[in-house]
């Protein structure tokens, strides 16, 4: 069964925005357009980096998500280097290890329904 991206979108709405220096206090975010949240934006591709990588560190997602992600993000440059990353305003770069851990959560729920 493939992970249903609604439910994981939620999950990620309830672990993140409200820690996030994005959040407001209407419960909105605060970024403004053509500006999106890297995480929610990108969710499929993350998703899918989750389902392939194995292991207990952070690091091969990390790595995973420079190359799939990053590199196809119009505010990384050609030297590899991103404003955001160092500026501390990408949530899919500062929350990497919570978004990690609630996908893997969700794919663990979808491999316990199908056990039953
Ligand atoms: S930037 Fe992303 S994680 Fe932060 S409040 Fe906005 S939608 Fe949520
Ligand atoms: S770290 Fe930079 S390049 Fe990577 S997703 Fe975030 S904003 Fe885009």
């Amino acid at each position: 069964m493939s992970p249903n991206l609604d439910r994981i979108r939620a999950r990620l709405r309830n672990a993140i925005c409200p820690t996030c220096v994005r959040y407001t206090a209407a419960h909105t975010c605060s970024l403004v357009p053509p500006r999106t949240c890297s995480v929610f934006k990108n969710l499929d591709t993350i998703v899918g980096i989750v389902v392939r990588t194995h292991s207990r560190s952070v690091e091969p997602y990390a790595q995973a998500v420079r190359e799939r992600v990053c590199s196809a993000c119009p505010c990384e440059d050609n030297h590899g280097c991103c404003p955001m990353r160092d500026g501390i305003d990408c949530a899919l770069d500062t929350y990497l290890p919570i978004v990690v851990n609630e996908i893997e959560a969700e794919l663990d729920a979808i491999r316990r329904d199908s056990a039953n």
